[in-house]
């Protein structure tokens, strides 16, 4: 293995598969080769405002733009000038006399309740139960500009909201379900909420989430929030302040269904979402209209190549970018069916996303690596008895996906048929950077493969020059994208430092990623998360994916450990898929990483644990690890993690 150069990463994951387009897939594709690719990508980055300015004519401009981009580095306009609105996108282009195809009676949504309760709206209802809501909105005073905080079940309002947002120019904060009142009163304050849209609860393993308890603790500490409204979803026990809280029924059964879409500046503001605080304190990542709208309904019909007749399921929850982008704005832009489900994915047991899929004929699956690594861990008799050969593309974000769980989702879900995309990009990107075209590029288990058109990213070493080919740095985007965050939300000075001050020109993404002589790229954790032993520096995916690899392994997570002879020596945190783990799996672990990667990235100390810290959206922590691996007192943010119990038992274990 060479030695590192200062900035650069050492690579020591070796993974060979490489899986072609099915030819029928490819035939039938938007994109159907990697020529057809390669002519996209290299007139997109030759001439990147020609090439979106011509796409932007899919969307309905209620007054025509300008000029397709204004860049005062970092701040992006796109289409300046332009009036548009993204919930006329998403609804009435579809029901338009002339809409080609006429999408009036598609359905939309299609949804099912944990409790197996089922609704379908076409794209006419959803328009009408939009419209009602806009007008319950204006008839609460607000107007555009103002933020609404939206803490909702994922039931079909919870996009209506979203959209009757967009639909008067009022501003969004989705805060997912799961969080705590204080969390919601920390988002509701930083963004200056004036309205709380809720429900009595949400159904979770047949359990009531108290969802309107939290928002009513919540507003005990929200100055800005005036009014909220409640749906009625479990029907539990809540208390409703009269003159502040309003059932969402009642206001909707006088509402209006007319109202039209008012039309917005390109750069009006669409949404505020706070990231899932992998790294630290969550930031307001602030999207606008025009732009956000036409990247995810570009890289929602090229990656996903959407059909006509196609079945979308992404599981996310519209508490994260996933859930905005490729549930509701992406997919209903693009005239998708998009199918949403509300509860638990192992209620009442553990094989109801299979029976979802078998039930409705959901054709694309989109799901993140936390859910795959759990279906494996739960075992293959759950997949085994259900038909899902209504599927023809699988998707994986939000984390690495290791080569073992690609290989699994490949055969047992994708019965070796359908194409895996594997999606990177950030709350902070709106939409899908790199990701493998279904028709045209060759997937390798574990890379994201190749930028999408329009997309130009760079590998650079600490001094931002570009790094050496195979080897790993930071990821940067070199030119302006439309779906590019427009800032943090009331803090230009942190936008300005964290993404555009330690690479000029560049936009950095706190992401270490690789590009091998193919021009794959291979995403290798956070920079922030970066081994460095005896010299090398090392990536925590390559460690973890070996360790995946060995068959009684779950899932694992790698952090550095302060140690006096290597600088930092390797500790691993696994869990395991059944059984007892004991002395002789540790010893075997550590032969195992070492005969797959090497010597060097053999772990010093590996603890077996029942579950890994994760955030809400199921993401590893691996901060946390780091302070335990150290045997330290966790001092960071720990707002955004799924189950303290977790942190508790992994300290218990050490004393
Ligand atoms: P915070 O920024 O607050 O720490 P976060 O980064 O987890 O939170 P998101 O914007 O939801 O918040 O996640 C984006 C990150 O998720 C990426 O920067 C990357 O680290 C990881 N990620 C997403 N998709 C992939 C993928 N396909 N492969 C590898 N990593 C991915
Ligand atoms: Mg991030």
């Amino acid at each position: 293995m060479p030695t590192s150069r200062s900035g650069s990463l050492d690579t020591v994951m070796q993974e060979a598969r490489r899986f072609p387009p099915p030819d029928d897939f490819a035939r039938r594709a938007r994109i159907g080769s990697l020529e057809a690719y390669e002519q996209l990508w290299n007139r997109a980055a030759q001439d990147v405002e020609g090439f979106w300015g011509e796409l932007a004519k899919e969307l309905h401009w209620f007054k025509p733009f300008s000029k397709v981009l204004e860049w005062n580095e970092p701040f992006a306009q796109w289409f300046v000038g332009g009036q548009t609105n993204v919930s006329y996108n998403c609804l009435d282009r579809h029901l338009a006399p002339s809409a080609d195809p006429p999408r009036a009676d598609k359905p939309a949504i299609v949804w099912e309740g944990e409790p197996g309760d089922t609704r379908v709206l076409t794209y006419r209802q959803l328009h009408r139960e939009v419209c009602q809501f806009a007008n319950v909105l204006r008839s609460l005073g607000i107007r555009a500009g103002d933020v609404v905080s939206i803490y909702m079940p994922m039931t079909p309002e919870l996009p209506i909201a979203m959209l009757a947002c967009a639909r008067i120019g009022a501003i969004h904060s989705v805060i997912f379900g799961g969080f705590s009142s204080e969390a919601i009163a920390d988002r509701n304050n930083d963004a200056r909420a004036r309205l709380v849209i809720t429900a009595d609860g949400g159904w979770r393993r047949s359990g009531k989430l108290p969802l309107k308890a939290n928002v009513d603790a919540a507003l005990e500490k929200s100055p800005t929030v005036e009014k909220c409204i409640v749906l009625r979803r479990v029907g539990n026990d809540i208390a409703m302040r009269p003159g502040r809280d309003f059932w969402w029924h009642e206001l909707m059964a006088n509402a209006s269904p007319d109202c039209p879409a008012e039309p917005l500046d390109s750069e009006h503001p669409l949404f505020i979402l706070y990231t899932s605080g992998s790294t630290g304190k969550p930031k307001g990542i602030k999207h606008t209209s025009a732009g956000y709208n036409l990247f995810v309904k570009k890289t929602t019909e090229w990656v996903f190549d959407l059909r006509e007749e196609d079945i979308f399921w992404c599981t996310a929850d519209c508490g994260w970018v996933t859930g905005h982008s490729y549930v509701v704005y992406g997919p209903l832009t693009a005239g998708a069916t998009v199918f949403m489900y509300e509860g638990a994915p192992n209620w009442p047991q553990e094989d109801r996303l299979w029976q979802l899929i078998e039930k409705y004929r959901v054709s694309i699956f989109y799901t993140a690596p936390t859910a795959i690594r759990a279906a494996i861990k739960w075992g293959d008799r759950w997949i085994d008895s259900h038909d899902l050969s209504s599927l023809r593309l699988l998707g994986t974000v939000g984390e690495g996906i290791n080569p073992e769980a690609w290989m699994w989702y490949h055969r047992k879900v994708g019965h070796e048929r359908c194409p895996i995309v594997d999606t990177w990009w950030q709350t902070e990107t709106g939409g899908i950077m790199m990701s493998p075209l279904p028709g045209a590029i060759a997937t390798k288990p574990g890379s994201c493969t190749k930028p999408l058109p329009g997309v130009v990213p760079a590998i650079v070493d600490e001094h931002g020059h570009p790094v050496e080919a195979g080897r790993g740095g930071w990821l940067v985007i070199t030119r302006p994208w439309p779906g590019m965050l427009r800032g943090i939300w009331g803090d230009d000075a942190r936008y300005q430092e964290q993404y555009w001050s330690k690479s000029r020109h560049n936009y950095l993404a706190g992401d270490n990623a690789r590009c091998d002589a193919d021009g794959y790229y291979w995403i290798m954790g956070r920079i922030d998360d970066v081994l460095n032993v005896s010299g090398h520096r090392l990536s925590t995916i390559e460690i973890e994916s070996a360790l995946v690899s060995h068959p009684r392994v779950a899932e694992a997570a790698a952090v550095g450990r302060p140690d006096e002879v290597k600088g930092e020596a390797v500790a691993v945190f696994v869990t395991v898929k059944n059984g007892e783990p004991d002395d002789a799996l540790r010893q075997e672990l550590k032969r195992h990483v070492r005969k797959e990667i090497g010597a060097l990235a053999q772990p010093d100390d590996i603890r077996f644990t029942s579950a890994l810290p994760k955030t809400r959206s199921g993401k590893i922590m691996r901060r946390l690890l780091r302070d335990i691996a150290a045997g330290k007192e966790t001092v960071g943010d720990t707002t955004t993690l799924e189950d303290y119990s977790v942190l508790a038992k992994l300290r218990e274990q050490e004393e």
